[in-house]
């Protein structure tokens, strides 16, 4: 039931992110597994959010998971499965045309508005937002929002507990996976 769940909970926060003025490719969800969306020619950058250190933050600058940021970090990754996602820098990108300087600000500019809107909706859910990945698409050459926002994409953890709510579950083999995603989908419904 993970994608039923993706798929609910990514349509609820486009909408959001609609409100706080960021286009998105949402256009309309027709039922559980199935959304309406404007197809849009994706930008291969994968663009990460980090505003606690987890993962391969972690692992490639050796600070220990959990500990709080004291800027948020922009990242961006070449999405390209063959050379394994690379991590790369704004000029690398410019440089091989996968965006365009203008593009690139609006992507920027964008992230920050999820950023904010994603922090505080989820902490008043009693979830802390640590990182998340974002994709961009072209939409009648504007830039939108594009792809999911979910326990998938994003890391989340329990405010008072701690406890890991998202896809790092099943990676690390924690257990629970159906019942947290339910739990992170009935916390994001529950206005
Ligand atoms: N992420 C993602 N897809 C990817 C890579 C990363 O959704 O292909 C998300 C991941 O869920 C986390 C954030 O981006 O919320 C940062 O991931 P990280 O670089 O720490 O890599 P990971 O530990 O997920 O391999």
């Amino acid at each position: 039931g993970k994608g039923a769940i993706n798929n609910r909970m990514t349509n609820n926060l486009m909408r959001r992110l609609e409100e706080k003025g960021v286009p998105t490719h949402y256009v309309e969800e027709i039922n559980d597994r199935d959304t309406f969306v404007k197809k849009v020619e994706i930008v291969p950058l994968e663009v990460i959010i980090r505003n606690t250190a987890a993962g391969s933050f972690s692992k490639r600058y050796g600070v220990p998971e959990g500990k709080k940021l004291p800027v948020t970090v922009l990242e961006f990754s070449y999405k390209n499965d063959d050379l394994g996602d690379p991590l790369m820098c704004e000029s690398h990108a410019l440089a091989l045309k996968l965006v365009t300087k203008e593009q690139l600000e609006t992507v920027k500019k964008y992230a920050s508005i999820v950023n904010e809107t994603l922090k505080e909706f989820f902490l008043e859910k009693g979830l802390k937002l640590i990182d998340f990945k974002i994709e961009f698409g072209l939409y009648d050459g504007e830039v939108i929002l594009a792809d999911e926002i979910s326990p998938d994409t994003c890391r989340l953890w329990d405010v008072k507990t701690g406890e890991k709510m998202d896809k790092d579950r099943f990676r690390r083999d924690l257990g629970n996976v159906e019942e947290t995603y339910a739990e992170v989908l009935k916390r994001v419904k529950n206005d």
